[in-house]
C-alpha cells in the first residue's frame, strides 16, 4: 500500500475517509474516541497546508433520505473545537470548496444513494473532488462501499492513512505470533453476525469467552433455559457445533455458571443472581454472575495475549454492568499483549477507565474481527491493487 506518510500532499486536495460514527443521544456525543483518533493524521495533512476533505457515515439512516438525527453536525463542532479552527458542515457532496490549510467535512455518506452498493456513478463523483484520497477508517475497511471502495478505485492517488498503518500492524502481532494461552473474548448483541467470524477464532485460540447475546445462544446450544433472554434459537447447531469442534481440539470455551437476571429490559431493573439451570421463562439475562466473573478474571491473569470485542451484559444498566467492569479491569492488570476493539468495547473501556492499561486498542469493530479471521479487507485490498498500477 502507499502510505499518506510517504506522500507530498502541500497544497493537494486531499480527501480523507474517517470513521466518525460516533455515539449520539440527543445531538450530544458520549464517546469522543473516534475523533481524538484521526487528529493526528489531520494535523499531518493540515501541517503541509493541505485542502482536506473529510468525510465519514454515521449510524445506519436510510440511503438517500437526510434524517438530522444521523448529521454529522456535532462531529463537525467537535473537530473545531479540538482543531481550533473551524471545520464547516458541507451537505452539497457534488460542490464542495475548501482551500489550502482548510478543513471541511462532508454530511454523512450514507444520505448518499449509491454508497452502499458501491455505485460507481457515486464512487466516481467522489474521486473527482480530490487529488489524493486517504483511507484512514479502518472500522468500515471490511466494507466495499463508494465511500470505502470505490473513491479509491477511481482517485487519481489513493493511500493508506496512519491510523489504518498502525492498525494493520498492531494486529499483525497478535495474528503472527501470538503469546499463548490465546484468549479470545467476544461478547455483544449480534449473535448473528459474530458467529461466523466466532467460528475462525475458535481455530486459532487456546480459550474463547462468549459475552451477552452470543453467550446466551450457547447456553441455548448446551440445553440450559435462557427464558426471553436475547438469543438466537437458529443458531443453535452453529453454536453446538462450535462447542464439540473446541472439546474435540482441547480448546476452553468456558460457560457461565451464574448470571444475572431480571424481568424486564429496563435501566432501573433488579439484578437477581441465579445458577444457569434456574432461569425461569420470564426472566432475562442481563450480565454475568459473580462467579462466572470471577473465573473469566482468573483465564484473564494466566492469558499470554488477550483479544477483546464485546460486553459480557448490558453494561450501558449500572446493575448489569459489573462482568464487562470485572473483564476490563483483568485485562488491564494482566501482563498479557492485549488488543480491544469495536465500538461498544471502546464505550466500556472509557467507562471502567481502563484505556491506558490495553496494549492497543482497534477503532474497529467488524473489520478488528474480521482481519483477525484472516480475511482480505475490501477497502485495503483496493489500496494494495492501486499501489501496484
Ligand atoms: P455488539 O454491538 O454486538 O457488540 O453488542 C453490544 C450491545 O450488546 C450492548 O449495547 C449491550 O447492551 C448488548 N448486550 C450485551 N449483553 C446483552 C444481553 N445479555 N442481552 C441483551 N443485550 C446485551
Amino acid at each position: 500500500m502507499i502510505k499518506m506518510i510517504d506522500l507530498d500532499l502541500t497544497r493537494k486536495r486531499v480527501l480523507i475517509r474517517a470513521d466518525l460514527n460516533v455515539p449520539v443521544e440527543n445531538g450530544t456525543i458520549t464517546s469522543t474516541t473516534r475523533i481524538e483518533a484521526i487528529l493526528p493524521t489531520l494535523k499531518i495533512a493540515l501541517d503541509q497546508d493541505a485542502a482536506i476533505i473529510l468525510m465519514s457515515h454515521l449510524g445506519r439512516p436510510k440511503e438517500g433520505e437526510i434524517d438530522p438525527k444521523f448529521s454529522l453536525q456535532p462531529v463537525a463542532a467537535c473537530l473545531s473545537k479540538y482543531l481550533g479552527r473551524p471545520v464547516p458542515l458541507v451537505t452539497e457532496h457534488s460542490n464542495v470548496n475548501v482551500k489550502p490549510g482548510e478543513i471541511v467535512l462532508l454530511e454523512n455518506t450514507r444520505f448518499l444513494k449509491g454508497e452502499k452498493n458501491n455505485a460507481p456513478s457515486l464512487s466516481k463523483q467522489l474521486a473527482n473532488l480530490c487529488d489524493i484520497f486517504v483511507m484512514d477508517a479502518f472500522a468500515t475497511a471490511h466494507r466495499k462501499e463508494a465511500s470505502t471502495y470505490g473513491v479509491a478505485e477511481y482517485a487519481p492517488f489513493a493511500c493508506a492513512g496512519p491510523l489504518i498503518v498502525s492498525e494493520l500492524e498492531a494486529l499483525g502481532h497478535v495474528l503472527r505470533e501470538p503469546e499463548r494461552p490465546l484468549v479470545a473474548v467476544v461478547g455483544g448483541s449480534k449473535v448473528s453476525t459474530k458467529l461466523a467470524i466466532l467460528n475462525e477464532i475458535l481455530t486459532q485460540v487456546d480459550c474463547l469467552i462468549v459475552g451477552g447475546g452470543i453467550a446466551n445462544t450457547f447456553l441455548a446450544a448446551a440445553g440450559l433455559p435462557v427464558g426471553s433472554s436475547l438469543y438466537e434459537h437458529d443458531l443453535i447447531p452453529d453454536a453446538q457445533a462450535m462447542l464439540s469442534f473446541a472439546k474435540a481440539h482441547h480448546k476452553q470455551i468456558p460457560l457461565p455458571e451464574d448470571v444475572l437476571v431480571a424481568t424486564e429490559f429496563s435501566a432501573g431493573a433488579k439484578a437477581v443472581v441465579k445458577k444457569v439451570e434456574d432461569v425461569a421463562h420470564n426472566e432475562m439475562i442481563l450480565d454475568v454472575g459473580p462467579k462466572t466473573a470471577n473465573h473469566i478474571k482468573q483465564i484473564i491473569e494466566k492469558a499470554g495475549t488477550v483479544i477483546w470485542n464485546g460486553p459480557l451484559g448490558v453494561f450501558e444498566f449500572e446493575n448489569f454492568g459489573e462482568g464487562t467492569r470485572v473483564l476490563s479491569e483483568a485485562i488491564a492488570r494482566s501482563e498479557a499483549f492485549s488488543v480491544a476493539g469495536g465500538g461498544d468495547t471502546l464505550a466500556a473501556i472509557e467507562k471502567y477507565d481502563v484505556a491506558d492499561e490495553i496494549s492497543y486498542i482497534s477503532t474497529g469493530g467488524g473489520a478488528f474481527l474480521e482481519l483477525l479471521e484472516g480475511k482480505t479487507l475490501p477497502a485495503i485490498d483496493i489500496l494494495e491493487k492501486r499501489s501496484a498500477i
